[in-house]
């Protein structure tokens, strides 16, 4: 007959090893169907019956619980290794199925065993796939093998879908949900995770945003039930701190709503074999069924939360992560690392009199688990450090010394090449002198002829290692600049600063050239914001720029004017000093001109004396002291001030004055001794930021 195993193993076949391959596809296989097993462990008894001693025959059962469409099974490896050696005389399985349901492993598999001369068996008898007879029936079991499981999985795939359109398909619920003895799913008895989750919905739907919704439970100190997914502790409520990763996965979950739905997500197989689950857009959703059964929102709710978290993330941004640069001004976007946590930074705007500031802040604590955010770093006077620092690295003169340190260093290579090559040159007259050594020798002398020739061998193999180790270092050297290059690179050295502070070039031009010249920059805020900047190729600069000033400081009047002020109030009145300081073309903090309301708040901010009170410190009369003083009514003291026969000082901007008392000398007395005045009773502690609020 023509498969008549024992006819096709030859003498040759039994030098070398048999090998039986066992696999079965899943552990549940392994753990259930014994059976199977136990008759692949039998074909050890097979191999011996065909002739094979007991010790030549290997068992290959690393892949129990592996699938065999799967390349990357180990042991299969295993096999085709021993195989394309020529240690295998035969390979054994207990049906084609079982090596390989792929085509392309089996036909790899049968193209070496056909080039090793090597057998295959299964339970039906042994073929040699050198042979076209034997090697198209195993073509075609391989087919039939791939066809089968293609047929197996569309059943169960079509069983799928079909239950999946109807709703009725049981898949694993998310905490929260449970299915019920009668299989129907609805909320979890358990009353603390049914709380949970409507305390979580409760407060996303109060607050609108999934990070306070993490912040308020960090307040409260809840904690949230998870469901353990693989392990020994599979299926088991665990409790932990709420994140905000969990809060956005209940949020977008449509179950919670009480909907059915399968298809959300799509697993794709990358060309590197890992498998990656791709999120579909609804309307590629396999099936979506509203009210399918109980769930803690209403569908309304679900869509309406969809919309705010679809709201928020726009606002949020992509700008946050590492990515193409973009439109904003924040030189720096995606390239900053945070010194304290070694996090990546992310980019906010705030804007300040009408120009959008940048600040780098980073915020993954604060959005993951709603603690405090982890440094803010203002944005300005960074990026203006940066873009000076890349200026001045990329100047002209910097860049003629270092292509004066690459031709030096070029010349040292040129040197190194020379002595390299020696090398090469000694390995080559060694392996010759070993070769005419052998060649020398009388053949019949066979062992000093084999001794000469594991000689000659091994100069040979040192030669060959000598020109790889050559070619290799020569390549690496090979970067020589031509006049060309040279030229472009000082040409670019010249437009760089050019480019860089001409105002029509768009910040996202000058954001890619910042990529193309720096590899990150580390920011630490503490006394003053340190700046550490490693360029590409590997060079840092660390820069100290002192931390700018807060907008009220810069709103500060100087000390100088209040100084001034202080000391016009002795002889004029506010309105009088504005006047005054707007004619020398001094300004007050904020920028505008002085009136009498900016003079009155300065005075009042930094505790200058009123004006009234130093000119009662001089001892001038009020109008009724003045009256009793000189035995007349108010009204005539009033008319004779208006005819000169008194003196009196304006205090206030409506003419009121204070009288000087007859015999008058005009040198400060000793304080009067009234009660406090009203205006004496201001605030005590100097207040700048209602400084601020008033000339605002
Ligand atoms: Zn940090």
């Amino acid at each position: 007959m023509m498969n008549d195993p024992h006819q096709k193993v030859q003498a040759s076949h039994l030098k070398r090893n048999a090998y039986v391959y066992v696999r079965q596809s899943t552990l549940r296989q392994v753990l259930e169907n014994t059976e199977s097993t136990k008759r692949q462990y039998g074909l050890r008894q097979r191999a011996v019956a065909l002739g094979w001693a007991e010790e030549r025959v290997i068992v290959i059962d690393s892949d129990l619980g592996q699938s065999g469409a799967s390349s990357d099974r180990e042991g299969f490896q295993r096999l085709v290794a021993e195989v394309g050696m020529g240690h295998a005389g035969i390979v054994l399985g207990l049906e084609v199925s079982r090596l390989a349901r792929n085509s392309m492993d089996w036909h790899r598999l049968l193209e070496i065993c056909a080039l090793t001369d090597t057998l295959i068996s299964d339970e039906d008898g042994a073929y040699n796939p050198a042979h076209f007879n034997d090697r198209l029936l195993l073509g075609l079991k391989g087919t039939m093998s791939e066809a089968e499981l293609h047929v197996l999985r569309a059943r169960l795939q079509g069983g799928i879908l079909n239950k999946a359109r109807r709703g009725e398909l049981e898949m694993r619920p998310p905490v929260g949900l449970v299915y019920n003895s009668e299989g129907v799913l609805g909320l979890d008895p358990d009353r603390q995770v049914q709380h949970c989750l409507r305390w979580l919905f409760g407060t996303f739907a109060r607050t609108g945003s999934a990070c306070a919704t993490v912040r308020a439970a960090r307040l409260d100190h809840l904690v949230f039930p998870r469901r353990c997914r693989q392990g020994a502790r599979r299926g088991e409520l665990l409790w932990g701190e709420l994140d905000h990763s969990q809060v956005l996965h209940v949020l977008h979950n449509p179950r919670y709503a009480g909907a059915f739905v399968y298809g959300r997500y799509h697993a794709q197989r990358n060309v590197d074999g890992v498998v990656r689950m791709h999120r579909m857009p609804r309307e590629q959703w396999f099936a979506l069924i509203p009210d399918a059964h109980e769930g803690y929102i209403s569908w309304d709710e679900y869509e309406s939360n969809q919309l705010r978290l679809h709201e928020s993330a726009r606002a949020i941004g992509t700008d946050r992560h590492r990515g193409p640069a973009r439109e904003g001004p924040a030189l720096l976007q995606g390239l900053v690392l945070c010194g304290r946590c070694g996090r990546r930074m992310s980019v906010g705007y705030h804007s300040r009199l009408g120009q959008l500031c940048p600040e780098y802040r980073c915020m993954h604590e604060r959005i993951q688990h709603g603690e405090a955010v982890c440094q803010r770093v203002p944005g300005a006077g960074v990026d203006q450090a940066i873009g000076a620092l890349l200026v001045e690295a990329v100047n002209p003169v910097a860049l003629e010394v270092t292509l004066q340190v690459q031709r030096e260093l070029q010349s040292r290579l040129e040197e190194a090449d020379r002595l390299r090559h020696a090398q090469v040159e000694r390995a080559q007259y060694e392996s010759e002198l070993a070769q005419r050594r052998y060649m020398r020798v009388d053949p019949d002398n066979r062992l000093v002829a084999d001794s000469l020739e594991a000689h000659w061998n091994e100069t040979l193999r040192v030669l060959s290692e000598a020109r790889e180790e050559y070619a290799r270092r020569r390549e690496q050297d090979a970067h020589v600049l031509t006049q060309e290059q040279h030229s472009a690179i000082l040409a670019l050295a010249s437009d760089f600063p050019r480019l860089w502070s001409d105002p029509s070039t768009p910040d996202r031009e000058r954001k890619r050239m910042v990529r193309l010249l720096l590899e990150d920059v580390t920011l630490n805020r503490g006394e003053q914001i340190s700046v550490q900047v490693r360029f590409k190729g590997g060079a840092c600069r660390t820069l100290h720029l002192p931390l700018p000033l807060r907008y009220w400081q810069i709103r500060l009047t100087p000390a100088a004017v209040v100084d001034e002020i202080d000391h016009l109030l002795n002889d004029h009145t506010v309105l009088q000093i504005a006047g005054i300081l707007n004619a020398r073309g001094v300004r007050p903090g904020g920028g505008a001109t002085f009136n009498s309301r900016v003079v009155t708040r300065l005075a009042c901010t930094y505790h200058l004396k009123p004006r009234y009170d130093r000119l009662r410190e001089r001892g001038l009369l009020t109008l009724q002291e003045m009256a009793d003083t000189l035995q007349v009514t108010t009204t005539t003291v009033k008319r004779w001030l208006q005819r000169g026969l008194l003196r009196g000082h304006p205090y206030s901007d409506k003419n009121e004055c204070l009288y000087e008392p007859p015999g008058y000398d005009s040198q400060p007395k000793t304080p009067c001794a009234k009660p406090p005045l009203r205006r004496q009773s201001q605030a005590s502690v100097p207040n700048r930021s209602k400084e601020v609020q008033y000339e605002a």
